[in-house]
């Protein structure tokens, strides 16, 4: 499939003159359906052009208090979604109001598991296995979020056991690394995120990376109000896509979708969402209010001349 739309933009590109795998190589304009700017007859659509659509996440972490919130909630956010709407949605939801989110979005959006407990069975109390959860309908979960990674202790061969075991099962991961105030500003940024994707990632081959998403999560960013700069986010997305290009080759890197979270709100969305490597985002906070999250999956697309 991947390949398929790589090939149909190198088509695209060379007819048109431009290489369109890049996000800021093309206008809105030719986005839209309805265009009569392109002299060429071929008229695609988002998911067409970009080989990275782009994806946006909530991660409700221990919200909403009650059942009731929850379904109100998704409500919400549901009905936010329209055709139009330029990303693939999800949400990473607590274990009990898994199911019900998962009967009110319908196919709209993806519903996923916050973490996952990396074995099948057996005397893991409190444990939730990716085969429960697939057995429910669910196929996506996090791994590596900070606050698992300082609360509960995760360390980065757990975190790659939960990805392997997610992977083994046909699942999804979004994977998410990103480093400390004192490691951002002891600039360490790049080491701190090549050892976490590579030991993340540790055994997983490149016939896999299909399932994975990873998520660059500065941890002074998540629930700070602190966002990354749309120019920092994409330059640390940059080394991540390059250290993916170490680790499975060009075409691996740039198919795997990096996404940005830290404080993303409908204020700081459309510029970041505008940086090339940016391919989405994962949002905590600003995903328990409907109407600020639907703002969100409905990002506004920076118009940047085509380059002919
Ligand atoms: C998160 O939970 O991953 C997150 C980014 O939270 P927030 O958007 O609230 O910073």
């Amino acid at each position: 499939m991947k390949l398929s739309i790589a090939a149909l933009l190198l088509a695209i590109g060379s007819t048109n003159g431009f290489v369109a795998n890049n996000k800021q190589s093309l206008s809105p304009s030719l986005l839209s359906s309805s265009s009569s700017s392109s002299s060429s007859s071929v008229r695609l659509g988002w998911t067409e052009l970009f080989a990275r659509k782009p994806f946006i996440t909530g991660n409700w972490k221990l919200n909403p208090q009650t059942k009731t919130e929850a379904i109100d909630l998704a409500r919400g956010i549901a009905a936010s979604i329209t055709d139009k709407s330029p990303c693939d949605v999800g949400l990473f939801v607590p274990f009990p109001f898994i199911e019900t989110v998962q009967q009110i979005v319908g196919d709209k959006l993806v519903v996923g598991a916050e973490m996952i407990t990396p074995e099948v069975k057996g005397a893991f109390t409190g444990g939730i296995s990716p085969v429960m959860l697939k057995s429910m309908g669910i196929e996506w979960a996090l791994a590596g979020h900070s606050e698992r990674r300082t609360i509960n202790k995760e360390t980065d061969e757990y975190i790659n056991a939960q990805c392997r075991m997610l992977i083994e099962q046909e699942m999804n991961v979004v994977l998410c690394i990103g480093e400390t105030l004192e490691e951002f500003e002891k600039d360490l940024v790049g080491p701190v995120c090549e050892i976490q994707l590579k030991k993340g990632l540790a055994g997983i081959d490149a016939d896999d990376m299909d399932k994975v998403t990873i998520a660059y999560e500065p941890v002074w960013a998540i629930g700070t109000g602190k966002v990354a700069t749309p120019e920092i986010a994409q330059s640390v997305h940059q080394k991540i896509r390059a250290i993916l290009q170490e680790m499975y080759g060009a075409e691996i890197a740039e198919e795997t979708r990096v996404l940005y979270g830290g404080s993303v709100s409908p204020e700081s969305v459309d510029g970041l969402l505008a940086k090339p490597d940016v391919d989405g985002a994962l949002v905590g906070g600003a995903s328990l209010n409907a109407k600020g999250f639907g703002r969100i999956i409905n990002f506004q697309t920076v118009d940047t001349p085509v380059e002919v």
